[in-house]
């Protein structure tokens, strides 16, 4: 899947972060140095890159570490903004025209997905009741009209054709006629792609731009490609005023670099990302959620908005400090499970961690609310000596607490059992890491 390698390289860098009480510059340099190699090997643009980090840090260095927000999150959410920014900031919307119909343009080299992606646009136009028309202009490619056919059919959409002895110029001119006169509120021109830019095929996008007179130029790239595809859309944008980008092949194993430096590279924005090879309505491309996804996020940064309002750092640190030298007692874990309980219902928050909201899809996980009321009932019914000193509760402190708070001693004997694990764990993980880091190896 895309980004992989960059989002797991992302995720070390803030990790490390993350523990940091106060950021220095050092910190922040030696963090950008990470960020930078992994952007590269994401296959970004050099340039790109660089003023990525350039801006990334003169913000990160000044920036101001509130009560609430740890450093490590603030530069997250620096990377995080600027990230959006660098993709465009906000969603680049179809263009509509104010008589219909809007005509669009698809171009691109051979293969890239240009037809793949005309009709998952008309499937997505479809989908919000509009009546596309799918014009087949490539007369050059064996079988690409029979392609666009064989996909109209399949999901329902009108295709003209005039076979493949007609000019292109002819048939974009007669295909538009046509969808005014059948009532098409959109025109899709499939165009034809070559193996490489060359002038024959500009000189014949640009007579078709002048009969079809577009609202949208939309040129399709291949994501696979990496920086070719940045540097493919550099040619086509010096020739043929783009309006849009559609980023296909998201599926594939991409680095992400496309996707990243094409807006700052020609200033054209990615509107649509097309995945599959299955015609599913092609996606609306959003700066901020591609962000998220990269930085491995999910929607964490709600969670980090939702956290910031909620939980007090301070507290946060303390608890941290105490569960890596192992002095967790059962009021803290109270204390905790309170605040992540002031943050909301526990299965919107798991819905907003990474990786959950694809286990949700599986229907049966299920938060336990009732379940998480017992344990906070039972660690409530101890006295404060015994939250302290866990180790004193014997059979009749137990059969008196499962009586406080409505339970069973099993209940109350498999959260204290419950209890031990995870401070045995804490411990061997923090002998493990010790105070900055893995050491590498068990003990
Ligand atoms: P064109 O020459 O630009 O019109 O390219 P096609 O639409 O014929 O696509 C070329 C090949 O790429 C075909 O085998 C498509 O099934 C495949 N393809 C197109 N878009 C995608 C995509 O988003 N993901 C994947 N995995 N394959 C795609």
């Amino acid at each position: 899947m895309a980004f992989e390698g960059l989002t797991s390289r992302l995720q070390n860098v803030f990790g490390k972060l993350r523990g940091k009480g106060k950021l220095s510059e050092e910190d922040v340099n030696e963090a950008m140095r990470e960020v930078r190699l992994a952007l590269l090997e994401a296959d970004v643009n050099f340039k790109v890159v660089k003023d990525f980090i350039a801006k990334v840090k003169e913000q990160a260095v000044g920036a101001e570490v509130t009560k609430s927000f740890t450093p490590g999150m603030v530069v997250i959410d620096i990377v995080n903004k600027e990230l959006t920014e660098l993709m465009g900031g906000t969603q680049s919307k179809l263009a509509k025209s104010n008589r219909p119909p809007t005509v669009i343009l698809m171009a691109g080299l051979q293969g890239a997905g240009k037809t793949t992606s005309s009709g998952k646009l008309a499937k997505m136009l479809m989908k919000d009741k509009h009546r596309p028309l799918l014009v087949a202009c490539d007369i050059y490619r064996p079988a690409a009209i029979k392609q666009l056919q064989v996909l109209g059919e399949g999901i329902g959409a009108p295709v003209f054709t005039m076979g493949d002895k007609t000019s292109p110029v002819e048939i974009a001119r007669a295909g538009l006629a046509h969808a005014k006169e059948h009532g098409n509120d959109y025109v899709i021109i499939d165009t034809a792609g070559r193996l490489h830019i060359d002038e024959a095929l500009m000189e014949e996008l640009r007579q078709v731009h002048e009969v079809a007179n577009p609202d949208e130029v939309l040129l399709v790239v291949d994501a696979m490609t990496g920086q070719e595809a940045v540097n493919v859309a550099q040619s086509f944008h010096s020739q043929l005023e783009l309006t849009g980008v559609v980023l296909t092949k998201l599926d594939g194993d991409t680095r992400g670099g496309a996707a990243l430096s094409v807006k700052a590279v020609t200033g054209t924005p990615i509107k649509f990302v097309a995945t599959g090879e299955k015609i599913e309505p092609l996606e609306p491309f959003h700066p901020s959620r591609m962000a998220s996804r990269i930085l491995g996020m999910g929607d964490m940064l709600s969670l980090i908005e939702k956290a910031q309002s909620n939980i007090d750092a301070e507290k946060a640190a303390e608890m941290e400090r105490k569960m890596r030298t192992a002095e967790f007692t059962f009021e803290d874990f109270l204390e905790q499970m309170e605040q992540v309980r002031n943050l909301g219902p526990l299965d919107q928050l798991l819905d907003m961690l990474p990786g959950m909201g694809k286990m949700k899809d599986m229907k049966n996980v299920k938060v336990d609310e009732k379940q998480i009321s017992r344990v906070e009932a039972i660690v409530k019914s101890m006295t404060k000596v015994e939250k302290q000193k866990p180790e004193i509760l014997n059979h009749s402190r137990r059969k008196r607490i499962a009586a406080g708070s409505g339970t069973s001693i099993a209940e109350v004997n498999r959260l204290i059992k419950q209890f031990d694990d995870m401070k045995k764990m804490m411990k061997q993980f923090s002998s493990m890491m010790g105070p900055k880091g893995p050491k590498g190896g068990m003990k």
